[in-house]
């Protein structure tokens, strides 16, 4: 019998590469294809006030256009100094065309007067898995932490070069390694809880 596949619904190729990554470990029977690997369609505007939402909105499009169950995630930063802001926006917060150099530059800027002990942030990761039959179900992860002066690190993506988590203090989640960013990240804690609900959804 062809193994169960899984479409993961993403076009950021840093985010898919952490997805598959942790996906391929906890669901080792799975199949799992990218937005690649599946005829071109219409992406939703991401238009949901919240994470659970937009992520419904990706992987409800993803299963729509291609027939194949879809896992898909939106995640983002909220900052406490900033009242939960970029949130759902962090992507897009400087605006067109989305650059991840001029958002962290806005937020140094927003942040610029506020003393380290007010600078607590975290990281939310919904991820939503939607089947051609219509099941559904929406997991979150979060991932605690700050937002330091200045950015460092290389790895990562997004925010990681200005976020130090509360698990691993001292370094940003740009300078951990992959498997140390997926052991705490918001994404590592969302998708580990969701690939046991997975291949039990996609066995029955
Ligand atoms: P989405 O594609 O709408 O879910 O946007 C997610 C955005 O949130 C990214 O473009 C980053 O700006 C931010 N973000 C989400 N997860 C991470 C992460 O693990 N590290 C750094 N930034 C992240």
């Amino acid at each position: 019998m062809a193994a169960p596949r899984v479409l993961v619904a993403t076009r950021n190729a840093k985010k898919l590469e952490e997805m598959h990554r942790i996906l391929r470990e906890h669901l080792p029977a799975v199949e799992v294809l990218g937005l690649d690997d599946v005829a071109a369609f219409d992406e939703p505007v991401e238009d949901e006030p919240t994470f659970a939402g937009n992520a419904l909105l990706k992987a409800r499009a993803g299963v729509a256009a291609t027939g194949v169950a879809t896992i898909a995630d939106d995640s983002g930063l909220c900052v406490d100094a900033l009242n939960g802001m970029p949130g759902v926006l962090s992507a897009r917060w400087s605006g067109p065309p989305k650059s991840d150099e001029r958002n962290n530059e806005l937020l140094l800027a927003q942040l610029s007067d506020v003393p380290d002990e007010r600078r607590g942030a975290h990281f939310v990761c919904a991820v939503a898995v939607v089947l051609p039959d219509g099941r559904e179900l929406v997991v979150e992860g979060r991932m605690e932490g700050r937002v330091i002066r200045e950015v460092r690190g290389a790895g990562g993506f997004g925010y990681d070069v200005l976020f130090v988590a509360d698990d691993r203090p001292g370094l940003t989640t740009a300078e951990l390694t992959r498997e140390d960013k997926d052991a705490i990240s918001h994404r590592g804690r969302a998708l580990r809880e969701v690939a046991p609900q997975v291949a039990k959804l996609l066995a029955g």
